[in-house]
Parts: C-alpha cells; sequence; structure tokens
C-alpha cells in the first residue's frame, strides 16, 4: 500500500533499512545468544540522525515526529526487534522530558541523547507495581535544593546502558496517582545504582536491568513539570511511545513475513515448491493482510498524534494493542511455515516469534489496553 511518504520520510526509511541489513543481520543471531547490548549499532544509528528524528530542532534533533520514529523503528525491527529497542527505549526515556521539561532541562539532556551519544531510559515499574502504578513505593523527598531518592524500579530497558533516566517516584503519598513525581537521574549520581540484570526469552540484544537508589541526591532542577505530575507525564509519554511499541511489533511481523515467503518459495517437497500448495498461500495471504492492516493503524495514529494537540490515549492503545496481537499471529503462522526449519535457532523466525511476545507485555499489558479503549468509549457514550 502507499503512505504517501515525503522526501525525507522515504530518506530515513532508506537508512535505517541500510543499517538493519549492514549492521544488524549480520550479528543478529549472536547478540541475541550471548546478550550483547548493540553499542556499535547504536553509534552508527547516531551518526546517521536517526536517534534524534523526533527531537525539535534547537535540541539538536531533525524536528520530525512521532510517525517519522514509528517508520524508523518499523523498519530496523524487521530486522532485530531487539537491537531496534535501543532507540526505541532511548525515546521512551526521552519523551517525559519533551513533553514536561522546561526550556533549560530540555537544552541540557536532548542533545546528547539527538546525537546517540548518549541513551535515555523510562523508569516506572516496581516489583510491586506494573499493571498498578500508583502502587509505587519509590519515594523522592526534599531536602534542601535536593530531592533524595530510595527505592528499586524493575525491568528497565537501557538499564545500565543509558545515561539519562526519567524516573517516577512519590514525592506524597498522601495523594496517591496525584503524589507521584518526574525526576532526571543521570547515571554515576551518588546513591544510583543497578542490580539485577535479566535474562529473557526474546529481545535478548536489549538490556533490562534493576535501578537501585539508595538516599540518592537528585537537584530540585531535575524535577520535570511539578510535583505531582510524574503519573500524568508517564501516561501522556505512552501516548506517544505505545505507537512505537506498536512499530516494533509490525516490524517483527513484516520481518517474519517476508522470511515466510522466502522459505515458501524455495522449499520443495511432494516436488513442488511449498508455496504453490494452498494451506500455505492461505497463511501467507491472512499474515500479509493483517499486516498491512496494522501498518495503516500505527501510521494514522502516528500521524494523528503529530497533527493534534489533543490526547490520542485511545488510538495508541488501539495501536499497540492491535499491531502485538498480529504481530503475534503473525510470527507463529511464520515458524509454522518454516517447519521443522522454523524451530530452529539456525533460521530468523524463532527469534522473531520470542522477540514479537513483548510488544504484548510492556508499556501496559494488552489487557490494561483494552482496559484504555473500553474507558474511552465509555466516556465519550456518557458525554452524547
Ligand atoms: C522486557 C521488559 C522491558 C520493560 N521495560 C520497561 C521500562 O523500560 N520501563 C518501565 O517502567 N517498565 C518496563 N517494563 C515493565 C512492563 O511495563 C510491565 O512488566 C508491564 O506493565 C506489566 O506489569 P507486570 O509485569 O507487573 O504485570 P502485572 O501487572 O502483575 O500483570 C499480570 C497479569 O495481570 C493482568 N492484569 C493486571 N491488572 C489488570 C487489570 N486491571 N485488568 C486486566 N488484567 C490485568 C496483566 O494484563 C497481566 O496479564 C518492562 C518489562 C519487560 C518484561
Amino acid at each position: 500500500m502507499d503512505y504517501f511518504l515525503t522526501d525525507a520520510q522515504k530518506k530515513l526509511v532508506a537508512t535505517a533499512h541500510s543499517i538493519g541489513e549492514q549492521h544488524m543481520k549480520p550479528v543478529r543471531q549472536r547478540y541475541d545468544e550471548e546478550e550483547i547490548f548493540p553499542w556499535d549499532v547504536v553509534k552508527v544509528l547516531g551518526e546517521s540522525g536517526l536517534c534524534g528524528a523526533y527531537i525539535p530542532r534547537e535540541y539538536g534533533g531533525a524536528g520530525m515526529g512521532v510517525f517519522e520514529l514509528v517508520l524508523i523503528v518499523e523498519e530496523l525491527s524487521r530486522v532485530d526487534g531487539g537491537m531496534a529497542l535501543a532507540l526505541a527505549g532511548s525515546a521512551l526515556g526521552a519523551y517525559p522530558i519533551l513533553l514536561g521539561g522546561n526550556d533549560e532541562q530540555k537544552a541540557r539532556f536532548l542533545p546528547p541523547i539527538a546525537s546517540g551519544k548518549k541513551l535515555a531510559a523510562f523508569a516506572l515499574t516496581e516489583h510491586e507495581a506494573g499493571s498498578d502504578a500508583t502502587a509505587l513505593r519509590t519515594s523522592a523527598e526534599k531536602q534542601g535544593d535536593h530531592y533524595i531518592l530510595n527505592g528499586t524500579k524493575c525491568f528497565i530497558t537501557n538499564g545500565g546502558e543509558a545515561e539519562i533516566y526519567s524516573v517516577m517516584a512519590v514525592t506524597d503519598k498522601t495523594k496517591g496517582a496525584r503524589g507521584i513525581s518526574a525526576f532526571v537521574v543521570e547515571k554515576g549520581t551518588p546513591g544510583f545504582n543497578f542490580g539485577k540484570k535479566e535474562k529473557k526469552l526474546g529481545i535478548r540484544a536489549s538490556a533490562t536491568r534493576e535501578l537501585v537508589f539508595e538516599n540518592c541526591g537528585v537537584p530540585a532542577g531535575n524535577l520535570l513539570a511539578r510535583e505531582g505530575m510524574g503519573l500524568i507525564l508517564a501516561l501522556r509519554t505512552f501516548d506517544s511511545t505505545r505507537p512505537g511499541v506498536a512499530a516494533q511489533a509490525l516490524g517483527i511481523a513484516s520481518g517474519a513475513l517476508e522470511e515466510a515467503i522466502a522459505h515458501a518459495k524455495s522449499r520443495i517437497q511432494f516436488g513442488q515448491s511449498i508455496a504453490s500448495m494452498q494451506a500455505i498461500q492461505h497463511m501467507l495471504a491472512d499474515m500479509a493482510t493483517e499486516v498491512e492492516a496494522a501498518r495503516a493503524l500505527v501510521y494514522a495514529t502516528a500521524r494523528m498524534i503529530d497533527a493534534t494537540k489533543a490526547r490520542t490515549t485511545r488510538e495508541s492503545a488501539m495501536a499497540k494493542l492491535y499491531c502485538s496481537d498480529v504481530a503475534m499471529r503473525v510470527t507463529v503462522k511464520a515458524v509454522q511455515i518454516l517447519g521443522g526449519h522454523g524451530y530452529m535457532h539456525d533460521y530468523p523466525v524463532e527469534k522473531m516469534m520470542r522477540d514479537a511476545k513483548i510488544t504484548q507485555i510492556y508499556e501496559g499489558t494488552n489487557e490494561i489496553q483494552r482496559n484504555e479503549i473500553a474507558l474511552a468509549l465509555i466516556k465519550e457514550a456518557a458525554a452524547k
């Protein structure tokens, strides 16, 4: 389908494509097996300008938007959803600063993220606070011109590798959701250390780690927006970044579809290519249709986000929900089309199937997306 990309957008996709083919494809299997963080790929992404596509020009970026971020993440994830997450996870960490930071904070933190010299990360989840972010326990107590952070964050993408962390912590536990605030905490701040590094089912080239705060003094100048705005900032961030998860899922699905078509054409059984068998053709047709529907939804959502100042919670949740479910269905079918080969590490589709699963879980599980979509529908109906 033609999405009428501009020349600049086509150029971004072409750049991401060549980085994927040249720098990611040759190493993706090894990086997955050995859980290697792709710093070499991040360096190339930074030099090519892709890390800052969505960051305004005055802060070192290309001044584009969520749509361009989606195009880049999709194209990189077509080759490797784990490595692509270094860039997408950094965007997740950067968005609270973009949305809630003042000019000084943006000028301080965004240029190195835009250039890819530093990665960012987003730290909301804790062991007792997953889907229910209001159960956060990490505290931030104001003492003079600093906030003192105590607590542990878990499952943080880019944890340990990133330099810049957007961290949600409780500044007033009597106020529930309105008592959570957002801070930028830099790696190296005394009292900020890294805990357990997770071993995972998929996206194994991505680092997922605990952050440990023990009497960590964060300058008051690193508070984003105002006290009590942390959860709102996190939710507004998700409006812009869930399409990024959707794009990661879409990229994984389209990569799996490509592998399935290529294998179906070359695999001979019963004296004919399996691509000539209707059972295989129907699977391919369903996969391609779902991939295109997913693409149309996430592109439309991303374009809407860039064009409106209104909240896009429902649309972003729909894109994330649909694309991630498509990624799961398509990668499972790709493994089926490759048969026994699909089950082996030597072929990329088993990794794609493992990588797809996370897109149904993080940035809010798909059950949480459904809750949000339903809530929006009911609110809308009540307002009529
Ligand atoms: C690889 C990885 C990377 C991650 N990266 C980050 C990161 O960078 N930053 C960050 O802050 N977090 C990150 N996370 C955390 C992630 O966002 C959470 O794991 C996710 O939101 C789910 O929380 P949970 O794991 O505690 O599951 P739980 O909340 O315990 O959910 C368990 C099950 O219960 C269901 N459930 C819970 N509540 C409801 C409800 N109200 N209605 C219906 N069903 C419900 C869930 O859908 C799920 O099926 C990451 C997680 C992983 C695995």
